[in-house]
């Protein structure tokens, strides 16, 4: 696609970007097209006036994400500092940008005295992938704090979906193909800074201990089977520290695959094929992947 067929923007268009810096595993292709908007404005403009027959998808911290080697045909779009505020509207509700990070939400939380929000510390993406994936932790979920996002249909039009139209189960919604999170409203409860500070530190502490998080990595591999936990399936089947090439199960967590230096995404989607094959042959459960899987091999 040459650039004089796409629409003149006023934030950034790169061609040929490489995506591997800006993904967890650090792997994978580039973006045909890697847009970051300089507004919402700015993005509705593009996608109202971009073919539609080109694809779309939005980029977050990367978090839960295998890029494929071949890379991203269309455009990837990443939101940037315009998108990354985070405010107290009141007692309990947070005014978040697309792109700011769960740390930020939940420190801003602690700060307005408003409880509730604290598992988003410990998950390390963006509150669009958060609306996305219905992102979780500690016994809490998107799905439990959502009030409404916006968001830029692929058509570029502008639209604030309330919690029921997102449909949301385990790691999953009904956000429309090609939708772009620009923001969300999150409502917590009234709480003690002090009591939030303190469960924020506990859950940091809890994270520290038993994940690899200064690893390359996408975080859970695998959704938890009803009433199962996948890391003690891959366990199970003898996958520990398994590895094809750069990849390898993480020996700290089985559900996280891991990039133990110059893996390509090839290795890290075939090792997750091989748990599966292996968990399935040996206990019948067919592992769903939790990480988004994006591109061309
Ligand atoms: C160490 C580690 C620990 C983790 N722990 C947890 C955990 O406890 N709980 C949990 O739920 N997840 C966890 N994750 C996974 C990940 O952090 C979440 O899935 C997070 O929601 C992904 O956010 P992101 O912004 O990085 O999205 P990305 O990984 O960039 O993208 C994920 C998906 O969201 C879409 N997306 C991203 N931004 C937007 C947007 N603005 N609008 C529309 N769609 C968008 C992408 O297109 C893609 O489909 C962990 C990951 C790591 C690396």
């Amino acid at each position: 696609m040459m650039a004089d067929a796409l629409p003149r923007v006023a934030g950034k268009l790169t061609a040929n970007a490489p995506l591997a810096p800006l993904v967890w595993f650090k792997s994978g292709g580039a973006a045909e097209w890697l847009f970051e908007p300089r507004d919402i404005a700015d993005l509705q403009g593009f996608l109202g006036d971009l073919d539609p027959a080109t694809r779309v998808m939005a980029l977050g911290l990367g978090s839960n994400l295998i890029v494929r080697d071949g890379g991203v045909p269309g455009v990837v779009v990443r939101l940037g500092k315009a998108f990354a505020q985070v405010k107290a509207v009141d007692d309990v509700t947070l005014d978040c940008g697309g792109g700011a990070s769960g740390i930020l939400v939940s420190s801003t939380a602690r700060d307005a005295g408003i409880a509730g929000v604290e598992f988003l510390r410990s998950i390390p993406g963006t509150v669009g992938g958060f609306v996305r994936m219905n992102g979780g932790a500690y016994g809490g979920e998107v799905k439990d704090i959502l009030v409404d996002c916006d968001v830029v249909l692929r058509s570029g039009e502008f639209r604030t979906l309330p919690l029921a139209e997102l449909h949301y189960t385990y790691r999953h919604s009904a956000l429309p193909e090609g939708a772009i999170v620009v923001a969300a409203r999150f409502r917590g409860r009234p709480g003690d800074p002090a009591a939030i500070r303190a469960e924020m530190d506990r859950i940091s502490a809890s994270r520290e201990a038993s994940q690899p998080l200064r690893s390359k990595t996408g975080g859970s591999t695998f959704k938890n089977p009803p009433g199962k936990k996948a890391w003690e399936l891959v366990d199970a089947a003898g996958c520990r520290g398994l590895a094809v090439g750069g990849a390898q199960v993480s020996e700290k967590h089985t559900n996280f695959l891991i990039n133990t230096g110059n893996a390509t995404s090839a290795e890290i989607e075939a090792l997750g094929e091989e748990v599966r094959r292996r968990v399935k042959e040996s206990q019948g459960i067919a592992l769903e992947w939790e990480i988004q899987r994006v591109g061309r091999p």
